[in-house]
């Protein structure tokens, strides 16, 4: 991916937003941090973990941004110190972007019946699903001009998609979830949407069993015959977060090279 992909702009210009999800440069949320960031924005990012922080923190100087605090959605008080930071630091914010997800490899793969403890569920539902609950009410309270939020799903919310399992369920909670965030935030000017991107190869994509046929059985299927390009991830979280998605909101947006309108495969959608 170069720079050059993301078209600059002034749309995000003056705009404060935080990133909640690089985990390297593969990742979703530092496409849509580059999109942003084309257009203006000022960013913070979190992260969570020495480890990680060692690759997110070159990322985040290499556009320039100086916000970047550590933050464990399962903690309150991580999510009270994120916040705080944020508060002390800029005053207010403008949007947010969760993009997190985890669950219990062992849950990811084979029967979901079987293979679904009560552990994993809580797990899953509680990184996957109650941590966008939970910052949008605290992003919230400091979009005090508006603002919008943006999170990211899958289609194994709607459908059963091989090995994805537990992670289905807690997607479907995701998605639900933002309508009824939606509906509060509403009369406060707020603005929340979910984006079901189709698969693409990154550390998250990694701990499902059988991802690579997540990528290639995508590939075939999809009306446009490719995989999701981040790009185009990027490019609708820009015009859900900026002006351009007026009126847009409770949404969930696919992009996904059209994965999600197909029921069967073409005579010619083998996979490689
Ligand atoms: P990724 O591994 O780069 O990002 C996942 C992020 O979740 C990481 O930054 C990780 O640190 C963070 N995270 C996990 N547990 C956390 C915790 N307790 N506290 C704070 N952060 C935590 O992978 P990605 O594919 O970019 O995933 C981003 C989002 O996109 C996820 O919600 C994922 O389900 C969703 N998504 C991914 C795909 C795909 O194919 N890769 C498709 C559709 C949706």
């Amino acid at each position: 991916m170069s720079a050059s992909e993301f078209p600059k702009g002034d749309l995000l210009k003056g705009k404060r937003g935080l990133i909640m999800g690089v985990a390297n440069k593969n990742s979703i949320a530092w496409a849509i941090a580059r999109q942003l960031h084309a257009q203006g924005a000022e960013l913070g990012f979190t992260y969570v973990g020495e480890a990680l922080e060692r690759r997110v923190r070159p990322l985040v100087e290499s556009i320039g941004a100086d916000l970047l605090v550590e933050c464990d959605v399962t903690s309150d008080q991580s999510m009270d110190d994120t916040f705080r930071v944020i508060e002390d630091k800029w005053g207010g914010l403008d949007f947010l972007v969760h993009s997190i997800a985890f669950a219990d490899k062992d849950a990811l793969k084979g029967s979901f019946v079987e293979n679904t403890s009560r552990e994993a569920f809580r797990t899953a539902m509680d990184v996957s699903a109650f941590s966008f609950v939970d910052a949008a009410n605290r992003a919230s309270k400091l979009m005090q001009g508006g603002g919008s939020m943006i999170t990211l799903t899958y289609l194994g919310s709607e459908r059963v998609i091989p090995n994805y399992n537990v992670m289905g369920v807690a997607k479907a909670a995701l998605e639900a979830s933002t309508r009824y965030i939606a509906r509060d935030l509403g009369p406060k000017g707020i603005r929340v949407n979910a984006i079901s991107a189709g698969a693409i190869k990154t550390l998250s994509l990694g701990g499902i069993s059988g991802a690579r046929s997540l990528l290639s059985e995508g590939k075939a299927w999809a009306p446009m015959r490719e995989n999701t390009d981040p790009v185009g991830v990027a490019g609708a979280a820009l015009y859900l977060l900026s002006d351009l998605g007026k009126s847009c909101t409770g949404e969930t947006h696919h992009v996904d090279a059209g994965f999600h309108i197909v029921g069967m495969p073409e005579d010619d959608a083998g996979a490689e």
